[in-house]
Parts: structure tokens; sequence; C-alpha cells
């Protein structure tokens, strides 16, 4: 099945997935009877490119083809012998193999002095032609001076940049482009049903979005999916071949970044990395959220489908939690960063930087300051992209107001709520390192306890409150205690006792 590509590579102009443009002036040419004797074909891989330089030889050899004519007849012996790769008189150079480009001299430069031996022209094709050596280049451009009249050239590569610009200058270019989502739906729904088998829409889009515009890597990986052997294929019985993040791996991600949680987003990520998830995916499927939650700010009655009820229920919750103005930064950082995956070093890089760069206020909520303090003040870029911990402004309240003040604000939140007044009366404001205050709490139960999103946006409101400006909260637990022996204390402090544990 991995074949899908030779079974439905384009045998006429008509049938070609995508480059309009370029077809169009071809197709011209040709029915003109005014083809280049040299054409240059560049741009991505799987775009098409040998599959129209074949068909351009197709039709220029076709026996049956009328004058201004431009689709191959597909039946004459030459249209036959093209298409299974038996033509005498069209020659396929792969220079990226070595014997490609070690024989370049005989294959193609003397060869090309001889007239075709059955055909109207003799073609080269030449793939990846930027990996021909200097003399091989050399000895090309002197047959591209002075072509013979029965001779044309199609160079295919993927780096325009290293063919030398007297080759390019001698060429007619083309530049193609990455072939558009809905045209290679299109082809691949085409394919499925020709193939009698029903694949879901959800697993066609994940192969094209796989496939970044590469044709032929989506015909590749469908043609992987089919070998299922299945009349239906849902997004489970793909979910091997298309490895992929789960619904709730994905809202866990989101819902991290949204409480600036960076070590449970970047265990998150690593274990997808261990888990072998296609990053580029995940960050396209988080990109999928954070769309939905922006949709939600504007119609919360809109229905969530696609997600279990649990599911709908946490993208609720941080749709409230969200302002738009979060959610549009997150999502052009998240584009922006899941554009740097394929060329980064290391692969979870971009995804780790994402996270670390939405924590750098510890603030829960409020959402202003981040954006003042996260972008204005410390843009990650070039060094500035260290996993140092936090970007703090510089504020007027010092730590002894803070302690002056700390009983007040302490009585007063133990008014709205007692267990949390309790909590803080032990806690002692330590220090302060910019905006920032460290309250040294002795338990961490406590410290998970103030941290709380609600608990710590009421705590910095009282603070705000009660200093006229904007102070994040952030604990240290002061005793390193094993867990058993912190719950039997605080269990003791509270007046009980531990059953189990
Ligand atoms: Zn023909």
């Amino acid at each position: 099945m991995s074949t899908l590509y030779r079974l439905y590579r384009p045998q006429k102009f008509a049938d070609v997935t995508g480059q309009e443009h370029i077809i169009q002036t071809i197709t011209n040419e040709i029915c003109a009877a005014k083809t280049a004797h040299a054409y240059l074909f560049s741009g991505p891989r799987g775009t098409g490119k040998t599959t129209l330089a074949r068909l351009l030889a197709k039709a220029v050899n076709c026996q049956n083809r009328k004058d201004g004519e431009s689709e191959p007849c597909n039946e004459c012996p030459s249209c036959a012998e093209i298409s299974a790769s038996r033509n005498i008189d069209v020659m396929e150079i792969d220079a990226a193999s070595h014997t490609g480009v070690e024989n370049v001299r005989e294959n193609i430069i003397d060869s090309a002095q001889f007239q075709p031996t059955k055909s109207k022209y003799k073609i080269f094709i030449i793939d990846e032609v930027h990996m021909l050596s200097t003399p091989a280049f050399n000895a090309l451009l002197k047959t591209l001076e002075e072509p013979p009249a029965h001779v044309i050239f199609v160079l295919a590569t993927t780096e325009l940049q290293k063919l030398p610009a007297t080759i390019v200058s001698r060429c007619q270019r083309f530049t193609f482009k990455k072939i558009g989502f809905d045209q290679m739906m299109s082809k691949l729904l085409k394919i499925c049903k020709d193939q009698d088998v029903k694949v879901d829409k959800k697993v066609l889009e994940r192969v094209i979005n796989k496939s970044d515009g590469c044709m032929r890597d989506a015909e590749s990986l469908l043609g992987q999916i089919l070998t299922l052997n299945q009349k239906n294929i849902g997004p489970e019985d793909a979910e091997m071949i298309l490895p992929t993040s789960n619904a709730r791996q994905i809202l866990n991600f989101v819902d991290a970044i949204l409480n600036r949680d960076v070590k449970s987003a970047v265990a998150l990520i690593n274990e997808l990395v261990s888990d072998g998830v296609n990053l580029e995916q995940f960050a396209y499927d988080a990109l999928e959220i954070l769309r939905l939650l922006m949709i939600l700010q504007y119609d919360p009655t809109k229905e969530i489908l696609d997600y279990s009820d649990e599911d709908a229920k946490l993208i609720k919750k941080m749709t409230k939690q969200a302002p738009a103005e979060q959610i549009i930064k997150l999502t052009d950082a998240l584009m922006a960063r899941r554009a740097q995956i394929k060329s980064a070093p290391i692969p979870q890089l971009p995804l780790e930087l994402f996270a670390v760069e939405f924590s750098n206020c510890h603030s829960g909520l409020d959402t202003e300051s981040i954006a003042a303090n996260c972008h204005s003040e410390a843009p990650l870029s070039g060094d500035g992209e260290s996993l140092s911990p936090s970007i703090t402004q510089k504020i007027k309240t010092t730590l002894d107001e803070i302690k002056n003040k700390w009983h007040d604000i302490t009585a007063g939140l133990t008014e709205q709520n007692h267990s949390l007044g309790f909590i803080l009366k032990m806690g002692e404001p330590a220090r302060m390192e910019g905006n920032e205050l460290y309250l040294r709490v002795p338990f961490s139960l406590h410290k998970e306890k103030i941290e709380e999103q609600k608990t710590k946006k009421l705590i910095e409101g009282a603070m705000t409150d009660a200093f006229g400006e904007k102070i994040c909260l952030i604990c240290e637990v002061t005793q390193a205690q094993n867990d058993d022996g912190e719950i039997t204390q605080l269990a003791s402090e509270f007046g009980g006792e531990v059953v189990s544990l």
C-alpha cells in the first residue's frame, strides 16, 4: 500500500493536484509546440516536480497527441513506456544518489549529442540537481548553452539557492508550492473512494497536517492506514500509525499553561516525547483547544463537541478562567513556537520555551499585568532564552511595610475564609524580589493551599488593596519533612489524629 503514490501518480495534467499556474504555462507551451530546452522546477519535496517532468516528457513524445493539444494519450508505446519508466529516450537521474553524480558526464552530456532512438525528444530529468559536483555542473552548463534541438532538460531541486546562477539563468524557471489543505483532502478522499474504504475525516485531517504540504507523504501515510485492511477506519484505528496525544493530555497541557504551572507542562511535554508523539501535531491540537476557548468567550452557548463530558467540563472551566486577551497571546506564541519545532536542535525545546514564556509572572489571574511583565519587560529572544525562573518588576512596597500590615491582611482574609486565615497566620513574609513576595510557610500542604488559583487571587487582591500596587505571592516551605510526619503534625494541630496512611 505504500505504493499509493505510484498508483495514483497523475497520468494527465488535468489530474495533478495543485501547481495550477505552472501547469497552465507548460500545457500552453506544449499546445503551441514552443517548449523550452531547459526547465528548472524548484520547491519543497513531494509537490509534484518529477510528476510534472514525466508528464511533460510523455506529452511531447506522445505519438497520438495532435497539434494544439497538451494531454498525453497514455496508450501509445511511448506513453506506456514512460509510465513504466522504461523509455530509452527519457532518462531520470537522481543526483542525490552516488551513481548519478559520478556518471553525469557520460549519462547526460555525451548522450545528449545523439539523436533520440525512437522519440521526438530526448529528455533528461535530473532530480536534486543541486547535488551535482562542480565539474558536472560545468559540463551541464556547456550543453545548456548550446542545447541540441532534440533535447529537453528538466532540472528539479529542493534547494534552489545551491544552484549556480549560470545554470539557473539558462532555464525556464517554475517555483512549486506546498499543496493546500483542501487540495490534499480531495485527493485523499478520491483515493479512499477508489479503494472502497471509509476513512474518518479526522484521520485524513491528521494525515494532511502531518504531511505539511507534501502529497507524497500524505499518500504514504494513507497507504499505511489502508493496510489496516478495514472498510471503516476511525481515529482509534489509525492511532498506531499516527501516534497522537490524547485529548486529556492536550487539555492538561493548556490548563497547566493557563495556570502558569511550568513544572507540569514541561513534564507533560517530556512524557509526549518518550511516547513518540508528534510534537507538531500536539501543538496543533493545543491550538485547536485555544481556538475553542476563544470561540467560547464570545459564544458561551456553543456546544462542545468531540469531547467527553469530563473534558467539556474542564474546557468550560478554562474558558471562565482565561480572558480573550490571554488566549490571543497564547495562540500567537504557540503558532510561532510550533513553526520552530521542525528545525529545533531539541524537538521539545520550542514547546518548553512556550511553557516558560507564559510562566514568568506568578500572579494568578491578572492577565494585564502578566502581559506587561512577560512581554514588554522580558522578550524571549537571543540569550534571553534561559530557563531562569522569574522576571520581576520593581515596586515601591517594602518587606517591612508588608510585615507591618501582615496581621491586618490576614485578619481581613480570616473573615472571608477561616481556614485560610489560620494558614496565613503561620506564614511569614520572608523577602521581596521585585514585585514578588516570598511567604514562608511550615508545610507543603500550606503552600499547595495558598497557591491554589482562587486562594492566591484572594490574597494578592488583599495586598493590592493594602498597598495600591500589584504584588505576586510565592510560597516557600521552611521545614523539609517527610509527608507522614507532616500530616501527623498537621492532624495534631487540628486536634485530630491520623487514622491510616
Ligand atoms: Zn501517447
